[in-house]
């Protein structure tokens, strides 16, 4: 496929999309019904039906007996966690194979021409953001991910919180699915923009933000802290009436859903003429700039709201700049201020 029948590529060899990244069709006022229509197949499919396509495994082959999840003990969560553990090896492992080691379609909708291979740093353990990203993942957010997940599967099973039947509730329960992805557009980019707080970056989130250039292994590369504050996007079932594979489904936007801003291509060629959009482009000038989208591409334009979205083109960087140079004037003004 030819990448530049889709956006440019820079003298640095860096690929961008062209076009803009839009907030989801909704938002638009007078409303767009077709627009909307035509959307609603993209929401859905192909990474929301993964993601719910997954909760399912899980609850009915590898969740346990409820029974089981009324105590907690070690057996139960380490298989959890072995389960977890391989499936993010293989779906984040295959990606990095196949577009990473083995490059598949070389640099064709690369974001970034350079591969991280290729630019060891001191800000990652053993100088590789790979092995450093990968260890992160599978020691610290993997682990933190299954806690989140036992903890919920437990106060479900002792009955703390209300467990509605799909049978009782089905439209109910239908529209909280259809919302989950929002849930979590709105819970990532509160808890993103807070640990962005200049004390809370340094000690927290910079560890996430050492990958400028991100992989797949990024994705899940976090600080305690933040790899904790992600997963908990799954308690909000424990707080809405809520049934666990909502819970699951919610879990899994966050934890498979979180390669999505980190594949580094904006589409992947799945066969020639088969290209799967990532919408990874939002979150990709999230890791370049920093201070812009901080939530996800504008399901839930908060950051349009916010005055920090970044629609990846020319006038994007215009405001983004201008909003760099205002912040710089309002710090050298309170420097000034605290020197007289
Ligand atoms: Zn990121
Ligand atoms: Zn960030």
């Amino acid at each position: 496929m030819d990448d530049q029948n889709f956006g440019t590529r820079n003298k640095r060899g860096d690929w961008a999309p062209n076009g803009h990244i839009e907030v989801a069709p909704f938002w638009a006022w007078p409303p767009k019904l077709m627009t909307v229509l035509k959307w609603l197949p993209e929401y859905v499919w192909p990474w929301n039906a993964f993601h719910m396509a997954t909760a399912l495994l899980y609850w009915f082959y590898v969740v346990p007996d409820v029974t089981v999840m009324k105590t907690l003990s070690w057996g139960w969560p380490l298989w959890l966690y072995a389960v977890n553990a391989g499936a993010i090896f293989v779906f984040y492992g295959s990606v990095e194979l196949l577009f990473y080691v083995k490059r598949k379609q070389g640099n064709r909708f690369k974001y970034n021409a350079k591969f991280p291979g290729e630019q060891p740093s001191d800000v990652f353990w053993f100088k590789s953001q790979n092995i450093d990203n990968f260890l992160r993942s599978f020691f610290i957010s993997i682990p933190l991910w299954t806690l989140v997940e036992v903890l919920f599967l437990w106060v479900f099973a002792n009955g703390w919180v209300p467990w509605l039947s799909w049978a009782d509730n089905p439209y109910y329960l239908a529209f909280l699915v259809a919302v989950a992805p929002m849930i979590h557009e709105v819970h990532f980019f509160f808890i993103h923009r807070l640990i962005h707080w200049g004390p809370l970056y340094r000690w927290i989130h910079s560890v996430h933000h050492n990958s400028v250039n991100p992989s797949p292994w990024s994705s899940l590369s976090m600080h305690p802290v933040e790899g904790f504050l992600y997963h908990a996007v799954a308690f909000w079932h424990l707080v809405i009436p809520s049934n666990p594979i909502v819970a699951m489904f919610q879990l899994h936007i966050a934890g498979f859903g979180a390669v999505n801003g980190h594949i580094g291509f904006d589409k992947l060629e799945i066969t020639e003429e088969t290209p799967l959009d990532t919408h990874a482009y939002a979150h990709y000038l999230h890791h370049k700039y920093f201070e812009v989208n901080y939530g996800g591409d504008g399901l839930i334009p908060l950051d349009k709201w916010f005055g920090t979205w970044h629609d990846g083109t020319k006038d994007g960087d215009v405001q983004m700049q201008a909003r760099f140079q205002k912040k710089k004037e309002r710090m050298n003004a309170k420097t000034a201020r605290a020197n007289s």
